[in-house]
């Protein structure tokens, strides 16, 4: 079949989740079969996220050809269970970096640069490509912001523009928000109408609209959204609250979204898909009776999106455990020797997040100690594991000056160091390692028994490594090195022998942790922290 292109705007307000509706959709399409991607435009002009801060924009996602991404790839993986890649998040600084790159390479042949047809040309071409190259049977498109912000304009023409190319292969979702007003007890669908109308004006007649509300939407409402927007009844959607994101595509197939597609592309209904593996997780998720506290250490405690993949990974984890994942979350800053028990002591788990910088660090390698000491599972992620690192250092090989040369550059004891190859570089954007590499585990070790495998690729976000000119004296005294990368010999995975379950991991496994395959190093981790919470 043709590939159809399906495009996701947002109107009203921001945050309304359009990355959810697009995933959950591309969940309803993938489990009738067909073959679904979704991508994300971001209306920015940073090149990618990987040099925002999270305060701003939440965690930058790691896929596995290493493009620093959107948070929404997160959802979208974990959604499909089907890796992403950089074709999958564009920002508007992409397109105009590529754009003038080609300018100034003589491309355009002495013509004047536009908007439009250039900019759009190339956002078209971004779109297409998923669909020319990789044969997709869907691409769904979301596009970042609101209709409106003069950010997203060039996307939402080049939408106008391809709805036209390809009217009976395209279709417009337009997803609103449909306030409850507590004084007068009413829903409202102004708000809906006049975002319609602003689409409208941009030459978009949206085909769908999926309305986000509190509370049930009445036939009246549906109606008269219905009539004042040109669009079906049955093809105004209800998306009503729900209490996990997983819960959204059970939602969206009970208001038919997907047949609402299929039967406006043409396409043959067939029978509902059962989604027998995401209801059983979902099930375990209510049914789950033991509670497990997990500490996560970091330093955007306020902002949980910073933490996303983590924080879902514990709910895929959980759920494999029968358990339910309470996060505490602990300031880095606030954990000095004295009030660590008070701060830890009660948990289940440590996780010490990944995180770049001075800011923290120090409250960081405490909480590492305090669960070598204590024996609290304790898992830490790329910093959190150089943390470890530093601590056992600094506590057991008595190095009391070790340090990472990223926190402190002169330290005479960098077991945290630089790469030779990395030691040139002072540009910020792009120059981490990043995406997936190999690396080859030891037996017996915490984390073969979890991965049950030798061989595992993890998506790697960092500049900094492992000191191997340290790592004799570390084994020597107990902390081994039992995941190592076949082609550089770069340390990736440190456990403490004479522990319950101490694994600090250089990569970043919460990029991999999926409904339908939860991260092996989190289920085990979950394990662990209920086995700990049967003792404590
Ligand atoms: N700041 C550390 C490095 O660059 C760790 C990065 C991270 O935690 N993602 O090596």
């Amino acid at each position: 079949m043709d590939t159809k292109y399906i495009f996701v705007t947002g109107g009203v307000s921001s945050s309304l989740g359009k990355g959810i509706i697009s995933a959950s959709l591309a969940k309803l399409l993938q489990s009738r079969n067909y073959s679904v991607t979704i991508q994300k435009l971001d209306p920015y002009i940073n090149v990618d996220p990987g040099t925002l801060n999270p305060y701003e924009h939440g965690e930058c996602y790691v896929t596995d050809d290493g493009a620093e991404t959107d948070l929404d790839l997160g959802h979208y993986e974990r959604f499909l269970n089907v890796p992403t890649s950089q074709a999958n998040n564009v920002t508007t600084g992409r397109i105009y970096q590529t754009v003038i790159d080609k300018e100034r390479h003589g491309d355009y042949l002495g013509k004047t640069v536009q908007i439009i047809p250039h900019i759009t040309d190339e956002i078209k071409h971004r779109i297409k490509i998923l669909g020319n190259k990789h044969k997709y049977d869907f691409v769904i498109t979301e596009i970042g912001g609101t209709v409106g912000d003069i950010e997203s304009l060039p996307y939402i023409e080049a939408v106008r523009q391809l709805k036209w190319d390809m009217p009976d292969n395209s279709l417009v979702i337009h997803l609103t928000l449909v306030p409850f007003l507590a004084a007068s007890g009413e829903l409202k669908t102004k708000p809906t109408q006049h975002s319609v109308k602003l689409l409208l004006e941009n030459g978009i007649q949206p085909d769908i609209l999926v309305l986000r509300t509190e509370h049930e939407l009445t036939k009246e409402i549906r109606s008269k959204v219905a009539r004042f927007c040109n669009v079906d009844i049955s093809s105004v959607i209800q998306s009503i609250d729900a209490s996990t994101i997983y819960e959204v595509p059970i939602l969206m197939g009970q208001e038919k979204l997907d047949i609402q597609v299929l039967t406006k592309l043409k396409l043959k209904v067939g029978k509902s898909p059962e989604l027998k593996q995401w209801k059983e997780f979902l099930l375990k998720r209510h049914q789950s009776e033991k509670t497990v506290t997990i500490a996560l250490v970091g330093k955007y405690i306020e902002l949980h999106d910073a933490y996303k993949s983590i924080v879902e990974s514990f709910e895929h984890a959980g759920a494999t455990n029968e358990a339910k994942v309470n996060v505490k979350w602990v300031d880095a800053e606030k954990v000095s020797s004295k009030d660590a028990d008070n701060l830890l002591g009660e948990v289940h788990g440590i996780l010490i997040a990944p995180g770049f910088g001075l800011r923290g660090v120090e409250g960081k390698i405490k909480a590492a100690k305090y669960a070598r000491e204590s024996k609290v599972p304790f898992l830490g992620i790329c910093l959190g594991m150089q943390c470890a690192v530093i601590e056992f250092a600094r506590n057991v090989l008595k190095i009391k000056e070790a340090h990472s040369t990223e926190m402190k550059p002169a330290t005479a004891f960098p077991v945290i160091d630089l790469m030779a190859e990395q030691k040139s570089i002072t540009n910020m954007g792009g120059t981490m390692r990043l995406g997936a590499y190999p690396c080859k585990l030891k037996e017996p070790s915490v984390s073969f028994n979890a991965y049950k495998n030798d061989t595992i690729n993890e998506r790697h976000r960092h500049r900094y490594e492992f000191n191997n000119a340290y790592l004799e004296q570390f084994e020597e005294a107990g902390m081994q090195a039992v995941g190592i990368n076949p082609n550089t010999n770069l340390v990736e995975i440190m456990e403490i022998i004479d522990h319950p379950w101490y694994v600090g991991v250089q990569f970043h496994p919460e990029y991999k942790s999926t409904v339908l395959s939860p991260h092996p190093i989190f289920v085990d981790f979950i394990n662990a922290a209920i086995k700990r919470s049967k003792i404590k």
